[in-house]
C-alpha cells in the first residue's frame, strides 16, 4: 500500500526485531509454505505495542501460524496473563513450540491445535485483546462466536481486511474470500456495540473496541 522506498524508511527507523522474532521470520520464509502470513517487523511491532498499552490479561489469537504474532502479542500481559492461540494445522506444531520455548513463554501461552469454530465455544475465559487471523471466510462467525467473551472495553483486532487491495475491485471482480472480508468490514461498521477503525497498515488491520 506504501511504496518501498517509505516502506525500508519505516523499517529502518523502528526499533529491530528480536533474536527470536528474526529466527521466526527468517526460518518460517526457509521452511513453510506460504510465509507471506507472517505478521513481520512492523506489523508485529504494531500489535506488540498494542498489547503493552492495553495490558491485558487474558489473550485469544485465532490463527497461530508459525508464532510470530502471538509472540508479539504477549509483550504486554500482565503478570500471570496468558495467551491462548489455536491453529488448525498440526503440522507447525513442533517448530511453534521451539519457537515459545524459546521466547521463554511455554509458561504463558496455551497453544490449541484443532479448528477455532469448534474451540472457541468451549472457552470460559474473557479476553481483553482477541486477534482473528485464520481464514478468512470465516472471520464473521468467529467475531459472533468470541464476541460475549470480551470484555466491556476490550479490542477485537482482525488482520488482511484490505486483502491486497482487492477490497475496493468492483463486486462482479471480487472472488469469494475477498466478498467474505468485504461482508466482514461492513458487518463490523454497522455494529452499534462497537467503535472501529481500519489502519491500513500492511494488507490493513480492523480495530473494534467494545462499547457494552
Ligand atoms: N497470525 C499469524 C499468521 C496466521 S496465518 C502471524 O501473523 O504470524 C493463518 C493461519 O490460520 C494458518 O496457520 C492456518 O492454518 C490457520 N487456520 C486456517 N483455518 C483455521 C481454522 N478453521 N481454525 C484454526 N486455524 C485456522
Ligand atoms: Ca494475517
Amino acid at each position: 500500500m506504501i511504496s518501498s522506498e517509505i516502506e525500508n524508511y519505516v523499517t529502518s527507523h523502528s526499533t529491530s526485531e528480536s533474536e527470536v522474532l528474526k529466527k521466526v521470520n527468517r526460518e518460517t520464509y526457509a521452511k513453510v509454505l506460504m510465509p507471506r502470513m507472517l505478521s513481520g517487523h512492523l506489523q508485529g511491532k504494531v500489535l506488540k505495542m498494542f498489547s503493552e498499552m492495553i495490558r491485558p490479561t487474558t489473550i485469544l489469537e485465532i490463527g497461530t501460524f508459525t508464532g510470530y504474532s502471538a509472540i508479539c502479542l504477549c509483550s504486554g500481559l500482565q503478570q500471570n496473563g496468558k495467551l491462548i492461540t489455536m491453529d488448525i494445522n498440526e503440522e507447525l506444531e513442533p517448530m511453534v513450540k521451539q519457537y515459545f520455548s524459546d521466547a521463554k513463554l511455554l509458561d504463558k501461552i496455551e497453544y490449541r491445535i484443532g479448528n477455532a469454530l469448534n474451540m472457541i465455544p468451549l472457552l470460559d475465559e474473557k479476553f481483553e485483546l482477541v486477534f482473528i487471523d485464520a481464514d478468512k471466510k470465516n472471520y464473521a462467525a468467529y467475531y459472533d462466536l468470541v464476541f460475549d467473551k470480551v470484555v466491556k472495553g476490550g479490542y477485537i483486532i482482525a488482520d488482511n481486511v484490505l486483502w491486497d487491495g482487492k477490497i475496493i475491485f468492483p463486486n462482479d471482480k471480487m472472488d469469494n474470500e475477498t466478498k467474505a472480508i468485504d461482508a466482514f468490514n461492513k458487518k463490523i461498521n454497522a455494529d452499534e456495540r462497537v467503535e472501529n477503525l481500519i489502519l491500513p497498515i500492511r494488507d490493513g488491520l480492523m480495530i473494534a473496541k467494545k462499547l457494552i
